[in-house]
């Protein structure tokens, strides 16, 4: 066994071990005696009402921090879960949520987008990609290369698996290897390795969305999900060490592989799975006003631009993961 299998299989049990530990006193054995249950519900929690229902000193692991229509699920002690994704214009905004072991926290990406009507005017206004030196990070990052599977179901019929499939490689290595037009060097981004196709479903509820359990195998899927989003990643982590993402494509009719001669509202593959890996390596939204970055939380329809990285992109992942000489 390779050493990085080792330390893999050393990551999952460490998981395993504290969601074991956690689940040894289910809440409801300490209302036996016949009191009335101190800890009711296990429904959602709006993430106005978390800090009451921290201070109620049940446990909340399991249960799913909403925040409007995302949500994610209150993971084992010392583990983190986000979410966070790209859209075709809203609201695009992501939800970090921590148990430390003694609390529950849960954080909202401050640079989230909040954009009605947006059209390629936008990126206008904007700094070019090569001059907007804006990065954002996530906190934690891959210390062991990234290793994925792709699930096809789902994949609307219009297009191509292998093209599909084909888009998600590229895109991996746009973001891991910090491809751009700016001049800069390649990042020494940790080895990636594509482990083919699988059945296993990424641990994203395209409803909402919402980020899940989680569990030691990556997985890029598809599925339906709301409110032009075009993409959403979801990643489990340990401090500063990332121990696991999935991503969810949409399934509608707003992505295409090729972009038709004459476009409106179609928007490029390739170019938002760049952008997903971006927050399954660690990075985070540009903000408002960076729309040449593909770390813009709002993509601009009709283009390809957000396939090789800004200035911003590649020094956020340059803080992370460095380049080559
Ligand atoms: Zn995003």
């Amino acid at each position: 066994m390779s050493p990085r299998r080792v330390l893999a299989l050393a990551a999952s049990l460490t998981v395993a071990g504290l969601v074991a530990a956690t689940t040894v006193t289910p809440a409801s054995a300490r209302s036996a005696a016949g009191a009335a249950d101190p800890c009711p519900g296990s429904g959602a929690i709006p993430i106005g009402s978390l800090a009451a229902a921290v201070r109620s000193g049940c446990s909340l692991v399991g249960r799913m921090v909403t925040d409007g229509r995302i949500s994610v699920m209150v993971p084992p002690a010392g583990m983190s879960v986000a979410g966070d994704g790209v859209g075709t214009h809203g609201e695009v905004r992501g939800l970090t949520v921590t148990n430390t072991g003694t609390t529950v926290r849960a954080v909202r990406d401050s640079a989230g987008a909040v954009s009605l009507g947006h059209t390629t005017s936008a990126r206008r206004g904007s700094p070019p990609a090569c001059k907007d030196r804006t990065s954002n990070l996530e906190g934690p990052k891959w210390k062991t290369g990234l290793r994925y599977h792709v699930n096809l179901k789902g994949l609307p019929g219009r297009l191509h698996q292998s093209k599909v499939v084909k888009q998600i490689r590229k895109a991996n290595g746009n973001m891991r290897t910090g491809r751009n037009t700016c001049g800069k060097p390649r990042l020494r981004t940790p080895a990636s390795v594509y482990l083919g196709r699988t059945k296993a479903k990424p641990d994203i509820g395209a409803g909402g969305p919402s980020c899940r359990k989680g569990n030691s195998q990556n997985v890029v899927g598809f599925g339906n999900l709301p409110g032009g989003l075009l993409g959403w990643t979801c990643y489990w982590f340990f401090g500063s060490r990332m121990a696991g993402s999935d991503m969810l494509i949409d399934n509608g009719p707003n992505l295409v592989t090729n972009l038709p001669k004459n476009c409106t509202n179609k928007w490029d593959f390739e170019g938002t799975v760049t952008h997903e890996w971006g927050h399954a390596y660690g990075l985070a939204h540009s903000g408002s006003g960076h729309d040449n970055l593909t770390m813009q939380a709002i993509l601009s329809p009709c283009s390809t631009y957000a396939r090789t990285l800004g200035l911003g992109d590649w020094i956020g992942m340059n803080k992370m993961y460095g380049h080559r000489h």
